[in-house]
Protein backbone atom coordinates (compact mmCIF):
# COMPACT_ATOMS: atom_id res chain seq x y z
CA UNK A 1 0.00 0.00 0.00
CA UNK A 2 2.80 2.71 0.54
CA UNK A 3 1.80 6.10 1.69
CA UNK A 4 -1.83 6.66 3.42
CA UNK A 5 -4.05 9.39 3.26
CA UNK A 6 -6.08 11.56 5.96
CA UNK A 7 -9.08 9.70 5.12
CA UNK A 8 -7.85 6.46 5.26
CA UNK A 9 -5.95 7.31 8.42
CA UNK A 10 -9.02 7.92 9.88
CA UNK A 11 -11.41 5.41 8.21
CA UNK A 12 -8.55 2.70 9.95
CA UNK A 13 -8.93 4.41 13.49
CA UNK A 14 -13.11 4.09 12.74
CA UNK A 15 -12.66 0.46 12.17
CA UNK A 16 -10.83 0.21 15.66
CA UNK A 17 -12.84 -0.99 18.79
CA UNK A 18 -10.32 -0.12 21.67
CA UNK A 19 -10.77 0.13 25.01
CA UNK A 20 -10.22 3.63 26.07
CA UNK A 21 -11.61 5.56 28.72
CA UNK A 22 -11.59 9.54 29.25
CA UNK A 23 -13.19 10.92 32.37
CA UNK A 24 -15.00 7.88 33.98
CA UNK A 25 -16.39 6.91 30.48
CA UNK A 26 -15.51 4.47 27.67
CA UNK A 27 -15.53 6.41 24.27
CA UNK A 28 -17.53 4.14 21.85
CA UNK A 29 -16.61 6.59 19.09
CA UNK A 30 -13.27 7.99 19.19
CA UNK A 31 -13.46 9.75 16.11
CA UNK A 32 -16.70 11.88 17.23
CA UNK A 33 -15.19 12.53 20.89
CA UNK A 34 -14.32 16.52 20.48
CA UNK A 35 -10.88 15.77 22.82
CA UNK A 36 -10.08 13.65 20.10
CA UNK A 37 -12.05 15.37 17.19
CA UNK A 38 -9.44 18.32 16.14
CA UNK A 39 -5.73 15.82 17.28
CA UNK A 40 -7.45 13.61 14.77
CA UNK A 41 -7.69 16.09 12.20
CA UNK A 42 -4.01 17.42 12.74
CA UNK A 43 -2.50 14.13 12.03
CA UNK A 44 -4.54 13.27 9.49
CA UNK A 45 -3.31 16.89 7.53
CA UNK A 46 0.06 14.95 8.07
CA UNK A 47 -0.87 12.28 6.28
CA UNK A 48 -2.21 14.12 3.33
CA UNK A 49 0.85 15.67 3.27
CA UNK A 50 2.63 13.02 1.86
CA UNK A 51 0.26 13.11 -1.35
CA UNK A 52 0.29 16.82 -1.71
CA UNK A 53 2.68 17.49 -4.61
CA UNK A 54 4.00 20.26 -2.65
CA UNK A 55 5.87 18.27 -0.23
CA UNK A 56 5.56 14.61 -1.63
CA UNK A 57 9.39 14.49 -3.18
CA UNK A 58 10.77 15.91 -0.02
CA UNK A 59 8.90 13.61 2.42
CA UNK A 60 8.52 10.75 0.73
CA UNK A 61 10.71 8.21 -1.55
CA UNK A 62 9.96 5.02 -3.58
CA UNK A 63 10.91 1.77 -1.46
CA UNK A 64 13.67 -0.07 -2.71
CA UNK A 65 12.30 -3.28 -1.99
CA UNK A 66 9.01 -2.79 -2.60
CA UNK A 67 9.02 0.13 -5.03
CA UNK A 68 5.78 1.55 -3.25
CA UNK A 69 6.10 5.44 -2.07
CA UNK A 70 6.79 5.49 1.96
CA UNK A 71 7.49 7.84 3.95
CA UNK A 72 11.58 9.48 4.34
CA UNK A 73 10.82 8.03 7.93
CA UNK A 74 11.36 4.59 6.92
CA UNK A 75 14.67 5.48 5.21
CA UNK A 76 17.50 3.45 6.74
CA UNK A 77 19.77 6.85 6.31
CA UNK A 78 23.50 5.48 4.61
CA UNK A 79 24.92 9.33 4.47
CA UNK A 80 24.56 12.87 5.01
CA UNK A 81 21.90 12.95 1.92
CA UNK A 82 19.96 10.42 3.13
CA UNK A 83 20.01 12.06 7.02
CA UNK A 84 18.73 15.20 5.13
CA UNK A 85 15.87 13.80 3.15
CA UNK A 86 14.58 12.19 6.56
CA UNK A 87 15.23 15.82 8.19
CA UNK A 88 13.09 17.23 5.38
CA UNK A 89 10.00 15.03 6.62
CA UNK A 90 10.77 15.97 10.35
CA UNK A 91 10.58 19.71 9.85
CA UNK A 92 7.66 19.47 7.21
CA UNK A 93 5.68 17.64 9.62
CA UNK A 94 7.27 19.87 12.98
CA UNK A 95 6.28 22.93 10.98
CA UNK A 96 2.52 21.94 10.76
CA UNK A 97 2.02 21.09 14.72
CA UNK A 98 4.61 23.85 15.45
CA UNK A 99 6.65 21.34 17.06
CA UNK A 100 3.73 20.79 19.46
CA UNK A 101 2.77 17.78 18.83
CA UNK A 102 6.17 15.23 20.08
CA UNK A 103 4.82 11.87 18.80
CA UNK A 104 3.88 12.50 15.49
CA UNK A 105 4.05 9.35 13.22
CA UNK A 106 7.50 9.97 11.65
CA UNK A 107 9.11 9.34 15.33
CA UNK A 108 8.06 5.78 16.53
CA UNK A 109 8.48 5.07 12.40
CA UNK A 110 12.61 5.96 12.82
CA UNK A 111 12.48 4.65 16.05
CA UNK A 112 11.23 0.90 14.34
CA UNK A 113 13.63 1.73 11.15
CA UNK A 114 16.76 1.57 13.21
CA UNK A 115 15.24 -1.59 15.40
CA UNK A 116 15.25 -3.48 12.59
CA UNK A 117 18.31 -1.93 11.02
CA UNK A 118 19.98 -3.51 13.56
CA UNK A 119 18.46 -6.58 13.57
CA UNK A 120 21.93 -8.26 13.77
CA UNK A 121 21.13 -6.96 18.07
CA UNK A 122 17.89 -9.27 18.57
CA UNK A 123 19.77 -12.07 16.27
CA UNK A 124 22.34 -12.26 19.09
CA UNK A 125 19.76 -13.15 21.43
CA UNK A 126 17.35 -15.17 19.02
CA UNK A 127 16.81 -15.89 15.61
CA UNK A 128 13.12 -14.94 15.38
CA UNK A 129 13.16 -12.09 17.69
CA UNK A 130 15.16 -10.45 14.32
CA UNK A 131 12.90 -11.81 11.90
CA UNK A 132 9.80 -10.54 13.94
CA UNK A 133 11.42 -6.97 13.99
CA UNK A 134 11.98 -6.91 10.37
CA UNK A 135 8.67 -8.61 9.41
CA UNK A 136 6.90 -6.05 12.09
CA UNK A 137 8.95 -2.92 10.57
CA UNK A 138 7.78 -4.14 7.11
CA UNK A 139 4.46 -4.27 8.31
CA UNK A 140 4.26 -0.76 9.70
CA UNK A 141 6.29 0.92 6.69
CA UNK A 142 4.01 -0.90 3.65
CA UNK A 143 0.95 -0.14 6.12
CA UNK A 144 2.19 3.78 7.07
CA UNK A 145 0.86 2.50 10.53
CA UNK A 146 0.73 5.12 13.42
CA UNK A 147 2.60 3.95 16.76
CA UNK A 148 2.68 4.57 20.28
CA UNK A 149 5.25 3.60 22.70
CA UNK A 150 5.27 2.92 26.41
CA UNK A 151 8.60 2.33 28.14
CA UNK A 152 8.38 3.29 31.57
CA UNK A 153 6.66 1.39 34.17
CA UNK A 154 4.61 3.22 36.38
CA UNK A 155 5.61 5.38 39.30
CA UNK A 156 4.95 3.15 42.41
CA UNK A 157 7.90 2.51 44.41
CA UNK A 158 11.24 3.92 42.55
CA UNK A 159 13.85 2.80 44.99
CA UNK A 160 12.74 -0.72 43.97
CA UNK A 161 13.40 -2.47 40.57
CA UNK A 162 10.10 -4.14 38.97
CA UNK A 163 10.11 -7.43 40.46
CA UNK A 164 10.08 -5.36 43.86
CA UNK A 165 7.17 -3.71 43.60
CA UNK A 166 4.12 -4.83 46.02
CA UNK A 167 2.32 -7.07 43.46
CA UNK A 168 4.11 -8.79 41.08
CA UNK A 169 2.25 -7.61 38.53
CA UNK A 170 2.10 -4.02 38.98
CA UNK A 171 4.53 -3.41 36.23
CA UNK A 172 4.41 -4.96 32.91
CA UNK A 173 5.39 -8.52 33.25
CA UNK A 174 4.88 -11.98 31.35
CA UNK A 175 2.71 -14.10 33.12
CA UNK A 176 2.52 -17.27 31.24
CA UNK A 177 3.67 -19.04 27.77
CA UNK A 178 1.19 -20.54 25.55
CA UNK A 179 1.24 -21.77 21.94
CA UNK A 180 -0.62 -18.76 20.68
CA UNK A 181 1.97 -16.56 22.24
CA UNK A 182 2.93 -14.96 25.67
CA UNK A 183 0.18 -13.46 28.00
CA UNK A 184 1.22 -10.17 29.68
CA UNK A 185 -0.57 -8.61 32.88
CA UNK A 186 0.18 -5.45 34.01
CA UNK A 187 0.94 -1.33 33.54
CA UNK A 188 3.02 0.88 31.43
CA UNK A 189 2.82 4.66 31.50
CA UNK A 190 2.88 6.45 29.35
CA UNK A 191 1.98 6.26 26.13
CA UNK A 192 1.16 9.46 24.30
CA UNK A 193 -1.47 9.43 21.76
CA UNK A 194 -2.22 6.01 22.05
CA UNK A 195 -5.91 6.50 21.86
CA UNK A 196 -5.48 7.47 18.38
CA UNK A 197 -2.66 5.40 17.04
CA UNK A 198 -2.68 2.10 15.10
CA UNK A 199 -0.66 0.07 17.15
CA UNK A 200 1.83 -0.13 20.37
CA UNK A 201 5.30 -0.39 20.89
CA UNK A 202 6.30 -1.75 24.14
CA UNK A 203 10.02 -1.60 24.51
CA UNK A 204 12.63 -0.88 27.92
CA UNK A 205 15.04 1.81 29.06
CA UNK A 206 18.26 0.40 30.33
CA UNK A 207 18.05 -0.52 34.53
CA UNK A 208 16.33 -4.01 34.32
CA UNK A 209 18.12 -5.89 37.39
CA UNK A 210 18.84 -10.15 38.12
CA UNK A 211 15.02 -11.10 39.04
CA UNK A 212 13.41 -8.71 36.69
CA UNK A 213 13.30 -11.34 33.94
CA UNK A 214 9.56 -11.53 32.96
CA UNK A 215 9.16 -7.41 32.58
CA UNK A 216 12.54 -7.93 30.34
CA UNK A 217 9.94 -7.30 27.30
CA UNK A 218 9.34 -6.04 24.05
CA UNK A 219 6.42 -6.41 21.92
CA UNK A 220 3.92 -5.08 19.69
CA UNK A 221 0.39 -5.01 19.23
CA UNK A 222 -2.88 -3.35 17.83
CA UNK A 223 -4.21 -0.77 20.35
CA UNK A 224 -7.87 -2.40 19.97
CA UNK A 225 -6.27 -5.91 21.59
CA UNK A 226 -8.47 -7.77 23.77
CA UNK A 227 -7.45 -7.07 27.08
CA UNK A 228 -5.77 -3.73 26.75
CA UNK A 229 -7.37 -0.94 28.26
CA UNK A 230 -6.23 2.91 27.78
CA UNK A 231 -6.25 4.85 30.63
CA UNK A 232 -6.34 8.96 29.52
CA UNK A 233 -5.17 11.61 31.87
CA UNK A 234 -7.88 13.88 32.34
CA UNK A 235 -7.87 16.28 28.99
CA UNK A 236 -6.84 19.70 28.82
CA UNK A 237 -9.58 20.86 26.67
CA UNK A 238 -12.56 19.69 26.40
CA UNK A 239 -12.91 19.92 22.61
CA UNK A 240 -15.54 22.53 22.19
CA UNK A 241 -13.62 25.44 23.32
CA UNK A 242 -13.27 28.15 20.56
CA UNK A 243 -10.31 27.95 18.35
CA UNK A 244 -10.10 31.69 18.71
CA UNK A 245 -9.86 31.92 22.48
CA UNK A 246 -7.39 28.72 22.34
CA UNK A 247 -5.55 28.78 18.94
CA UNK A 248 -3.10 26.24 19.53
CA UNK A 249 -5.40 23.91 22.63
CA UNK A 250 -8.14 23.77 20.48
CA UNK A 251 -5.84 22.05 17.84
CA UNK A 252 -2.81 20.08 19.06
CA UNK A 253 -3.25 18.21 22.32
CA UNK A 254 -1.98 15.44 22.89
CA UNK A 255 -3.87 12.93 25.22
CA UNK A 256 -1.53 10.48 27.53
CA UNK A 257 -2.43 7.25 29.01
CA UNK A 258 -1.85 4.77 31.14
CA UNK A 259 -1.87 1.26 29.34
CA UNK A 260 -3.37 -2.06 31.17
CA UNK A 261 -3.05 -5.08 30.06
CA UNK A 262 -5.02 -7.22 31.55
CA UNK A 263 -4.01 -10.79 30.62
CA UNK A 264 -3.23 -9.96 26.71
CA UNK A 265 -2.34 -12.22 24.04
CA UNK A 266 1.38 -11.42 22.55
CA UNK A 267 1.50 -13.53 19.16
CA UNK A 268 4.83 -15.27 19.45
CA UNK A 269 5.47 -13.32 16.18
CA UNK A 270 5.18 -9.70 18.01
CA UNK A 271 8.02 -11.11 20.59
CA UNK A 272 11.14 -9.16 20.09
CA UNK A 273 13.00 -9.46 23.50
CA UNK A 274 11.35 -12.13 26.27
CA UNK A 275 12.93 -12.86 29.57
CA UNK A 276 16.39 -11.25 28.75
CA UNK A 277 17.71 -8.64 31.10
CA UNK A 278 20.45 -8.12 29.24
CA UNK A 279 19.00 -7.61 25.91
CA UNK A 280 16.24 -5.39 27.47
CA UNK A 281 19.15 -3.14 28.96
CA UNK A 282 20.84 -2.99 25.95
CA UNK A 283 18.61 -2.54 23.33
CA UNK A 284 18.41 1.52 23.93
CA UNK A 285 22.39 1.71 24.01
CA UNK A 286 23.12 -0.66 21.12
CA UNK A 287 20.58 -0.26 18.08
CA UNK A 288 20.34 3.27 17.13
CA UNK A 289 16.67 3.57 18.78
CA UNK A 290 18.44 6.69 21.32
CA UNK A 291 20.19 8.43 18.46
CA UNK A 292 18.06 8.09 15.52
CA UNK A 293 14.58 9.60 17.05
CA UNK A 294 17.08 12.43 18.53
CA UNK A 295 17.31 13.54 15.15
CA UNK A 296 13.72 13.52 14.81
CA UNK A 297 13.18 15.49 18.13
CA UNK A 298 16.50 17.99 18.12
CA UNK A 299 14.52 19.09 14.73
CA UNK A 300 10.99 19.22 16.03
CA UNK A 301 12.42 20.45 19.28
CA UNK A 302 14.32 23.56 17.34
CA UNK A 303 10.84 24.57 15.44
CA UNK A 304 9.02 24.63 18.62
CA UNK A 305 12.00 26.58 20.61
CA UNK A 306 11.48 28.79 17.28
CA UNK A 307 7.70 28.97 17.84
CA UNK A 308 8.18 30.12 21.56
CA UNK A 309 10.74 32.74 20.57
CA UNK A 310 8.53 34.48 17.97
CA UNK A 311 5.10 34.30 20.25
CA UNK A 312 7.21 35.98 23.33
CA UNK A 313 8.75 38.45 20.24
CA UNK A 314 5.19 39.71 19.07
CA UNK A 315 4.23 39.69 22.62
CA UNK A 316 6.93 42.33 23.01
CA UNK A 317 6.79 44.17 19.99
CA UNK A 318 2.39 43.94 20.18
CA UNK A 319 2.74 46.39 23.54
CA UNK A 320 5.69 47.96 22.66
CA UNK A 321 8.27 47.31 25.33
CA UNK A 322 11.21 46.01 23.26
CA UNK A 323 12.52 48.56 23.26
CA UNK A 324 13.04 48.24 26.90
CA UNK A 325 16.98 47.19 27.53
CA UNK A 326 15.81 44.06 29.75
CA UNK A 327 13.54 42.92 27.29
CA UNK A 328 15.98 42.84 24.59
CA UNK A 329 18.13 41.13 26.74
CA UNK A 330 16.08 38.43 27.43
CA UNK A 331 14.46 38.11 23.53
CA UNK A 332 17.63 38.00 22.54
CA UNK A 333 19.05 34.84 24.59
CA UNK A 334 16.26 33.39 23.05
CA UNK A 335 17.32 33.96 19.34
CA UNK A 336 20.74 32.90 20.82
CA UNK A 337 19.26 29.52 22.41
CA UNK A 338 17.38 29.33 18.98
CA UNK A 339 20.56 29.49 16.76
CA UNK A 340 22.54 27.26 19.99
CA UNK A 341 19.81 24.41 18.74
CA UNK A 342 19.80 25.39 14.92
CA UNK A 343 23.84 24.77 14.94
CA UNK A 344 24.41 22.17 16.83
CA UNK A 345 22.05 20.15 14.28
CA UNK A 346 24.24 21.07 11.27
CA UNK A 347 27.08 19.03 13.40
CA UNK A 348 24.71 16.14 14.45
CA UNK A 349 24.20 15.63 10.83
CA UNK A 350 27.81 16.58 9.29
CA UNK A 351 29.41 14.59 11.56
CA UNK A 352 27.78 11.68 11.24
CA UNK A 353 29.31 8.14 11.37
CA UNK A 354 28.65 5.28 9.39
CA UNK A 355 28.50 1.81 11.40
CA UNK A 356 29.71 -1.47 10.36
CA UNK A 357 26.21 -2.38 9.28
CA UNK A 358 26.66 0.80 6.63
CA UNK A 359 23.53 3.03 8.28
CA UNK A 360 24.54 6.89 9.12
CA UNK A 361 23.98 8.02 12.70
CA UNK A 362 23.68 11.52 13.59
CA UNK A 363 26.62 12.92 15.69
CA UNK A 364 25.59 11.33 19.50
CA UNK A 365 27.65 14.79 21.34
CA UNK A 366 25.53 17.30 19.32
CA UNK A 367 22.12 15.24 19.50
CA UNK A 368 22.81 14.66 23.55
CA UNK A 369 23.83 18.04 23.92
CA UNK A 370 20.33 19.08 22.05
CA UNK A 371 18.59 16.68 24.79
CA UNK A 372 20.41 18.12 27.49
CA UNK A 373 19.87 21.98 26.65
CA UNK A 374 16.41 21.74 25.63
CA UNK A 375 14.63 21.08 29.28
CA UNK A 376 16.59 24.11 29.79
CA UNK A 377 15.71 26.47 27.26
CA UNK A 378 12.06 26.05 26.44
CA UNK A 379 10.88 26.20 29.61
CA UNK A 380 13.35 29.55 29.82
CA UNK A 381 11.49 30.53 26.90
CA UNK A 382 8.42 30.02 28.22
CA UNK A 383 9.31 32.29 31.44
CA UNK A 384 10.22 34.93 29.58
CA UNK A 385 7.00 34.77 28.10
CA UNK A 386 5.79 35.38 30.86
CA UNK A 387 7.36 37.93 32.06
CA UNK A 388 7.20 40.24 29.26
CA UNK A 389 3.15 39.49 28.91
CA UNK A 390 2.72 39.99 32.48
CA UNK A 391 -0.88 40.81 33.63
CA UNK A 392 -2.22 41.28 30.22
CA UNK A 393 -1.62 37.49 29.82
CA UNK A 394 -4.62 36.83 31.85
CA UNK A 395 -6.96 39.73 30.97
CA UNK A 396 -7.86 38.19 27.09
CA UNK A 397 -11.83 38.53 26.88
CA UNK A 398 -13.39 35.65 25.18
CA UNK A 399 -14.70 35.17 21.55
CA UNK A 400 -18.31 35.84 23.27
CA UNK A 401 -17.14 39.15 24.85
CA UNK A 402 -16.03 40.57 21.58
CA UNK A 403 -19.31 39.65 19.96
CA UNK A 404 -21.74 41.17 22.24
CA UNK A 405 -22.78 44.32 21.16
CA UNK A 406 -23.12 45.97 24.49
CA UNK A 407 -18.91 45.94 25.20
CA UNK A 408 -17.49 45.22 21.38
CA UNK A 409 -16.51 48.72 21.35
CA UNK A 410 -14.31 48.17 24.57
CA UNK A 411 -12.00 46.47 23.01
CA UNK A 412 -10.62 48.53 20.39
CA UNK A 413 -10.39 51.16 22.88
CA UNK A 414 -9.20 49.68 25.96
CA UNK A 415 -7.06 46.56 24.63
CA UNK A 416 -5.22 48.00 21.71
CA UNK A 417 -1.60 47.56 21.58
CA UNK A 418 1.12 50.05 20.64
CA UNK A 419 0.61 52.51 17.89
CA UNK A 420 0.03 50.07 14.43
CA UNK A 421 -1.93 47.28 16.49
CA UNK A 422 -5.25 46.98 16.66
CA UNK A 423 -7.02 45.72 19.84
CA UNK A 424 -7.98 42.26 18.03
CA UNK A 425 -4.42 41.38 17.05
CA UNK A 426 -3.00 42.18 20.58
CA UNK A 427 -5.72 39.90 21.90
CA UNK A 428 -5.20 37.07 19.14
CA UNK A 429 -1.41 36.91 20.25
CA UNK A 430 -2.10 37.25 24.34
CA UNK A 431 -4.51 34.24 23.74
CA UNK A 432 -1.50 32.13 21.75
CA UNK A 433 0.71 33.15 24.11
CA UNK A 434 -1.61 32.22 26.93
CA UNK A 435 -1.86 28.63 25.33
CA UNK A 436 1.69 28.43 25.44
CA UNK A 437 2.64 29.67 28.92
CA UNK A 438 -0.36 29.49 31.43
CA UNK A 439 -2.79 27.04 29.95
CA UNK A 440 -2.93 23.54 31.24
CA UNK A 441 -1.86 22.42 27.71
CA UNK A 442 1.35 24.64 27.76
CA UNK A 443 2.44 23.09 31.44
CA UNK A 444 1.85 20.08 29.41
CA UNK A 445 4.34 21.12 26.74
CA UNK A 446 6.93 22.54 29.24
CA UNK A 447 6.42 18.85 30.99
CA UNK A 448 7.24 17.29 28.17
CA UNK A 449 9.98 19.15 26.93
CA UNK A 450 12.00 18.19 30.10
CA UNK A 451 10.88 14.45 30.45
CA UNK A 452 9.76 13.20 26.82
CA UNK A 453 13.50 11.84 26.62
CA UNK A 454 14.06 10.58 29.98
CA UNK A 455 14.75 12.02 33.37
CA UNK A 456 17.12 14.51 32.34
CA UNK A 457 19.35 14.19 35.07
CA UNK A 458 20.25 10.87 34.56
CA UNK A 459 20.65 11.75 31.26
CA UNK A 460 23.45 13.77 31.55
CA UNK A 461 25.09 11.40 34.04
CA UNK A 462 25.07 9.29 31.27
CA UNK A 463 26.01 11.33 28.75
CA UNK A 464 29.05 12.76 31.49
CA UNK A 465 30.46 9.11 31.90
CA UNK A 466 30.04 8.34 28.40
CA UNK A 467 31.98 11.50 27.24
CA UNK A 468 34.69 10.70 29.77
CA UNK A 469 35.15 7.60 28.77
CA UNK A 470 35.58 8.07 25.52
CA UNK A 471 37.63 11.72 25.36
CA UNK A 472 41.13 11.88 27.19
CA UNK A 473 41.11 15.21 29.23
CA UNK A 474 44.56 15.68 28.94
CA UNK A 475 45.09 19.55 28.87
CA UNK A 476 45.96 19.85 32.75
CA UNK A 477 48.38 17.47 32.71
CA UNK A 478 49.56 19.26 29.62
CA UNK A 479 49.66 22.41 31.33
CA UNK A 480 51.03 21.45 34.24
CA UNK A 481 53.83 19.24 32.47
CA UNK A 482 55.00 22.62 30.50
CA UNK A 483 55.21 24.46 34.05
CA UNK A 484 57.50 21.78 35.06
CA UNK A 485 59.35 21.80 32.09
CA UNK A 486 59.91 25.68 32.23
CA UNK A 487 60.90 25.48 35.90
CA UNK A 488 63.10 22.91 35.25
CA UNK A 489 64.88 25.48 32.52
CA UNK A 490 64.75 28.42 34.51
CA UNK A 491 66.59 26.59 37.46
CA UNK A 492 69.45 24.80 35.34
CA UNK A 493 69.96 28.63 33.74
C1 LIG B 1 4.21 14.77 28.57
C2 LIG B 1 4.98 13.49 28.57
C3 LIG B 1 4.84 12.60 27.51
C4 LIG B 1 5.53 11.38 27.52
N1 LIG B 1 5.33 10.49 26.49
C5 LIG B 1 5.87 9.25 26.58
C6 LIG B 1 5.56 8.25 25.61
O1 LIG B 1 4.85 8.49 24.65
N2 LIG B 1 6.09 7.02 25.78
C7 LIG B 1 6.90 6.71 26.83
O2 LIG B 1 7.35 5.58 26.91
N3 LIG B 1 7.20 7.65 27.76
C8 LIG B 1 6.71 8.88 27.66
N4 LIG B 1 7.00 9.82 28.61
C9 LIG B 1 7.60 9.31 29.86
C10 LIG B 1 9.01 9.65 30.02
O3 LIG B 1 9.77 8.69 29.36
C11 LIG B 1 9.24 9.65 31.54
O4 LIG B 1 8.47 10.68 32.11
C12 LIG B 1 10.68 9.86 31.87
O5 LIG B 1 11.43 8.75 31.46
C13 LIG B 1 10.90 10.05 33.38
O6 LIG B 1 10.34 8.97 34.08
P1 LIG B 1 9.26 9.20 35.21
O7 LIG B 1 8.29 10.20 34.73
O8 LIG B 1 8.76 7.87 35.58
O9 LIG B 1 10.06 9.85 36.41
P2 LIG B 1 10.89 9.07 37.51
O10 LIG B 1 11.89 8.19 36.87
O11 LIG B 1 9.97 8.42 38.45
O12 LIG B 1 11.64 10.26 38.23
C14 LIG B 1 11.03 11.06 39.25
C15 LIG B 1 12.11 11.81 40.01
O13 LIG B 1 12.92 10.91 40.76
C16 LIG B 1 14.27 10.92 40.34
N5 LIG B 1 14.69 9.51 40.19
C17 LIG B 1 13.89 8.44 39.93
N6 LIG B 1 14.61 7.31 39.87
C18 LIG B 1 15.89 7.66 40.08
C19 LIG B 1 17.12 6.93 40.13
N7 LIG B 1 17.15 5.61 39.93
N8 LIG B 1 18.25 7.61 40.33
C20 LIG B 1 18.23 8.96 40.51
N9 LIG B 1 17.09 9.70 40.49
C21 LIG B 1 15.95 9.07 40.28
C22 LIG B 1 14.28 11.65 38.98
O14 LIG B 1 15.48 12.38 38.79
C23 LIG B 1 13.06 12.56 39.08
O15 LIG B 1 13.40 13.78 39.67
C24 LIG B 1 6.38 11.06 28.61
C25 LIG B 1 6.53 11.97 29.65
C26 LIG B 1 5.86 13.17 29.65
C27 LIG B 1 6.06 14.12 30.79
Amino acid sequence: MGIRTGAQYIEALKSRKPEVWLSGKKVTNLFDEPVFKQPILEIAKLYDMQHDPAYQDKITHLCEETGERINNAFLVPKNYEDLQKRRAVFEEFAKATFGLMGRTPDFLNVVLTSMASNSWFFEKYNKEWAENIQNYFRHVRDNDLFLTHAIINPQNDRSKSSHGQQDMFTHLGVVKETPEGLVVRGAKMLATLAPITDEVIIYTFPGYQPGDERYAISFALPVDTPGLRILCREAMQDGTRSLFDHPLASRFEEMDAVLVFDDVVVPWNRVFIYNNVEAANLLYPKTGIAQQPAHQSGVRGLIKLQFATEVAVKVADSIGVDGFLHVQNDLGELIQAVETIKALLKVAEYEHEVTAQGEAMPDWIALETIRGLMPKMYPRAIEVMQTIGAGGLLMSPTEADMKSPEISGDFEKYYLGRAGVTGAERISVFKLAWDLCGEAFGQRLLQYERYYTGDPIRKRAIFYNTYKKQRSFTMVEEALKGAEEEKALISNN
